[in-house]
């Protein structure tokens, strides 16, 4: 696909992909000292489905990838229980990650049954016992907002030609199959 095309597509969700890196920054700033996800650490990395827009932002940056690592992730895709992306304990494209990818162990706060819960991974955040409001991902935001960007980028489709959901092995390959239809 034409790169111009590309990036116009994938515009809002780049720009979105930017807002959360900036809050993340942001957070590792405040507790440095209180993080310990690091290169290596790969309990998050399980299997995935994403929404379109992720989907096909991670099958340009796939493509994007020399033969002989495409080849490496594509040994692993029958793996059930992590995503074919990680490889010897680390994201082989770790700058393309999906969102929830990068939100992975830092604090998000959410509602359930009308009360407002705060979440993230048991290792970091040790003695921690409040957060500030900033520090925290509205993760129902989030996942508007989201959902605003994916329904848009389907809208740039005259005829919508991907499930709802799809999984990282079969996301990988997404601009192929679009290109074949
Ligand atoms: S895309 Fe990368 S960070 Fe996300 S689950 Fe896969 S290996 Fe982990």
């Amino acid at each position: 696909m034409d790169p111009k095309i590309l990036a116009l597509l994938l515009k809002n969700y780049d720009d979105l992909l930017k807002r959360v890196d900036a809050h993340i920054k942001k957070v590792e700033k405040n507790y440095s000292d209180k993080i310990v996800c690091k290169k290596g650490c790969d309990t998050c990395c399980r299997f995935l489905n994403l929404f379109p827009v992720e989907a096909f932002a991670l099958s340009a940056a796939f493509l994007g990838m020399n033969n002989s690592c495409q080849k490496s992730v594509m040994s692993g895709l029958e793996e059930k229980n992590r995503c074919p992306l990680l490889i010897n304990n680390q994201c082989v494209l770790y700058e393309a990650r999906p969102i929830i990818c990068r939100t992975h162990g830092y604090p998000l706060y959410f509602k359930k049954d009308g009360e407002i819960l705060v979440d993230f991974c048991p290792k970091n955040f040790k003695g921690v016992t409040s957060f500030t409001r900033d520090a925290l991902f509205d993760l129902d935001q989030l996942n508007k907002l989201l959902a605003a960007i994916n329904k848009q980028f389907l809208e740039s489709f005259e005829t919508n030609p991907f499930d709802d959901r799809i999984p990282i092995s079969r996301a990988l390959f997404l601009l192929d199959e679009i290109e074949e239809k």
